[in-house]
């Protein structure tokens, strides 16, 4: 096998390396007066699930007498959930932690997983010890891992399809999980329990990771060619299930995929995964393990804005890339099998479960369990989960499934929805329940603009404009961030909002709600008020000229930016 070769280092590699297997300082400043982590602690956290942030909103606050109160500081958690699938027990631990150490709110992810936000320094180690207290973990839920892997959640029951895919990710999550013990030396052990100075620390063997971890963050979803809904293109690495039987035999490897994008670097771009081999069952933490070493080896350590794995696959070309994994496997791979993604499913609603129970999905609009006017969500939540004790799933689109539900309970259920301002996904339009945000502003560090905040009332527009053209009933996905690293996924649906500057978007068209196409970028530094005029002309040209069953993003794809330019009287770009 060649030798990697050892290039300059970022900063941050450094870091990782004289950190003590991910302690750096961590344990000293969780002691210390000050609200704040200092910059390198603020790495380090991440791989302990959690990063540093101040309320946006609160920068310009002033003291009675006008002088600036400075950043606001706080922490956001995030709880790893391997396929979403939790306990009655865990998902309220979850809503107890917002009102005791958070803002009263939790988010469900876009990867499946739980976000606290707004804990206080003081109260960071108590939270996390919360969620271990539920039997949840944050190690590894953001930071140069493998992070949360992500799965079909659809809970049927007497079914070796569902039952497998959810398997392997618990599998794939244990296997690649780091071995350091810093993180329960500094979260899960009491003050007297920490190990934190030099002559204490004990490195332990990091059989995948090494020394320094890897390059950047890494990403793993597991679905079936008839429903993607956890958009396996935009993963590390993306495995969907080939089925025979009724029985999954194994998966296709696609790797490489990736959202992020610096718009100033032109280096940098949002990558679709390739189809890399089929893998039998028995063999997928093994190809697993040797695609993470491909990437640990030879992605770019120097440049973290070329770190990430798409560009490894990119640089070297698929076939270079399956050479080097064959060479860790110690053994050939054998070539994808031709399989194409063909549906999507948010798996919202009531469905037979397949053993006399139901499962629920309910929508929540970009994953903000709050409590807000007549819209309680929270309670709404709590109320169902205290009074049935229901094993609970997060989807990758922000929402909640219930599951194990006795027929007779339905009704009931269904009220304690109304009763709290809830509606049920037959209630929602096609566009909300396909839309989902990341949180930006005014939490998110890296936010240019709004997202989360300003999404729900653009929808409301659209939903407005497809009523007035009569499309009421497409299903059309909308995507938005508040910044292009692309967290909600926006490269790929119908409609991508990617914040560019203050109350300004880049508009992507032509991707779809299956997530196997990238879309283009139609316009840019369209202001918020103007997005559904833009889109306006187009979804008339849609209704006009669309064919059978034609999504608007397959149209959009098929006419071309241009096209759509002249006929929207935009001048080409
Ligand atoms: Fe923050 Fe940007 Fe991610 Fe949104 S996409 S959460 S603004 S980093």
């Amino acid at each position: 096998m060649t030798s990697p070769e050892v290039p300059k280092r970022s900063k941050l590699e450094l870091l990782k390396d004289g950190s003590r297997q991910l302690r750096g300082t961590i344990a000293e400043e969780l002691t210390n007066d000050s609200d704040e982590f200092t910059g390198d602690s603020c790495q380090l956290l991440k791989h302990h699930g959690s990063y540093q942030q101040d309320n946006r909103d609160l920068r310009k606050a002033k003291n009675p007498d006008g002088t600036r109160k400075g950043k606001a500081f706080s922490c956001m958690i995030r709880t790893r959930v391997p396929g979403g699938k939790v306990t009655a027990e865990q998902f309220l631990a979850e809503l107890d932690l917002c009102d005791q150490y958070g803002d009263g709110t939790v988010r469900l992810t876009t990867r499946q997983g739980f976000q606290l936000h707004g804990v206080i320094k003081g109260n960071l180690k108590a939270a996390i010890k919360g969620i271990n207290d539920s039997k949840l973990t944050t190690l590894a839920a953001c930071g140069d891992v493998n992070r949360n892997v992500m799965a079909c959640p659809a809970p049927y029951k007497n079914n070796a399809i569902f039952d497998s895919m959810q398997d392997m990710a618990y599998a794939l999550a244990e296997h690649l999980k780091p071995k350091t013990t810093s993180y329960f030396d500094l979260w899960i052990t009491d003050e007297a329990g920490n190990k934190t100075n030099e002559a204490e620390f004990q490195p332990v063997e990091e059989p995948i990771y090494g020394k320094v971890y890897l390059p950047r963050k890494f990403k793993i979803g597991i679905a079936l060619p008839e429903d993607n809904c956890v958009d396996i293109y935009t993963q590390d690495i993306g495995l969907l299930a080939i089925v025979e039987n009724e029985e999954i035999i194994g998966y296709n490897f696609y790797v490489g995929g990736g959202m992020g994008v610096t718009p100033s670097n032109k280096k940098t771009y949002a990558a679709l995964a390739k189809p890399l081999s089929f893998v039998e069952k028995d063999q997928v933490l093994a190809v697993a393990e040797a695609v993470v070493k491909v990437q640990r080896d030879f992605g770019n350590r120097e440049d973290r804005k070329q770190a990430r794995m798409k560009y490894l696959v990119n640089n070297l070309g698929i076939e270079k890339f399956r050479e080097k994994v064959s060479e860790f496997l110690g053994g050939p791979l054998i070539a994808p099998r031709d399989i194409e993604v063909t549906g999507i499913d948010d798996h919202m609603g009531w469905h037979d479960q397949g053993d006399g129970k139901l499962f629920f999905g309910v929508n929540i609009e970009n994953g903000r369990i709050k409590d807000e006017g007549d819209l309680r969500i929270k309670t709404g939540l709590r109320k169902i989960l205290e009074t049935y004790q229901f094993d609970a799933r997060i989807t990758a689109k922000q929402s909640v499934i219930f599951c194990d539900i006795d027929p007779a309970d339905r009704e009931a259920i269904e009220q304690i929805l109304v009763d709290h301002g809830m509606k049920k996904a037959d209630e929602l339009t096609l566009i909300r329940r396909f839309s989902m945000s990341c949180p930006a502003l005014p939490m998110c560090g890296l936010s240019v603009t709004e997202s989360e905040r300003v999404l729900p009332d653009l929808i409301t527009e659209f939903e407005e404009e497809l009523a007035r053209q009569g499309l009421q009933e497409e299903r059309i996905s909308v995507n938005m961030t508040g910044c292009p690293n692309g967290c909600a996924r926006p490269y790929i649906p119908d409609v991508g909002l990617v914040g560019k500057a203050v109350g300004k978007y880049t508009l992507f068209l032509g991707g779809n709600s299956l997530g196997n196409r990238l879309a283009f970028i139609y316009d840019d530094m369209v202001p918020l008020g103007e997005i559904t005029s833009r889109l306006s002309p187009l979804l008339e040209y849609y209704k006009e000229e669309r064919q059978t069953d034609e999504s608007f993003g397959d149209f959009c794809h098929r006419k071309g930016k241009e096209t759509l330019q002249e006929k929207a009287g935009l001048t080409a770009k």
